[in-house]
């Protein structure tokens, strides 16, 4: 089974992503308006993200950048549907990536997507897979 790539570089090539790190080849910086260490997408999808040893509160945060620069959409939900949405398409990205996010880096998601739903009627649409969703504590994970 393949493995999941230990760089950034090689994590962004793997799933086709354009990579920003800040500095450019040449030694220039990037002049995106973007903050490099907390992460941003601009438009045409390019991922702004500083190089750094990759552990898992950083990497949940770049494959979260990753599915948001693959669908610009997503910018326009209301808070507890963009999060929600971003989980779904989130499980593409893992098993692009040859990896799989401990659940405790999703809790606060669920957490928030559920104090979100609660009150709203079935008929919101995702509503219901939403609260589903959130009040599921993911199965495996190995963390
Ligand atoms: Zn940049």
């Amino acid at each position: 089974m393949a493995r999941r790539p230990k760089r950034y570089g090689a994590l962004a090539k793997t799933l086709d992503v354009e990579w920003c790190r800040g500095i450019r080849s040449d030694g220039t910086y990037c002049h995106a308006n973007s903050n490099h260490s907390m992460g941003d997408v601009t438009d045409g999808g390019v991922v702004h993200w500083a190089d750094r040893r990759m552990e898992w509160p950083g990497l949940v945060r770049f494959l979260k950048l990753v599915v948001i620069s693959r669908d610009p959409t997503l910018a326009k939900e209301v808070p507890w549907r963009r999060i929600y949405r971003l989980n779904m398409a989130l499980k593409e990205v893992e098993r692009e990536a040859h990896t799989r996010v401990p659940a405790r880096y999703l809790r606060a998601d669920r957490a928030f997507v559920r104090a979100s739903v609660a009150s709203l009627s079935n008929d919101v649409p995702m509503r219901r897979e939403a609260f589903d969703w959130s009040r599921r504590e993911a199965g495996k994970t190995w963390d």
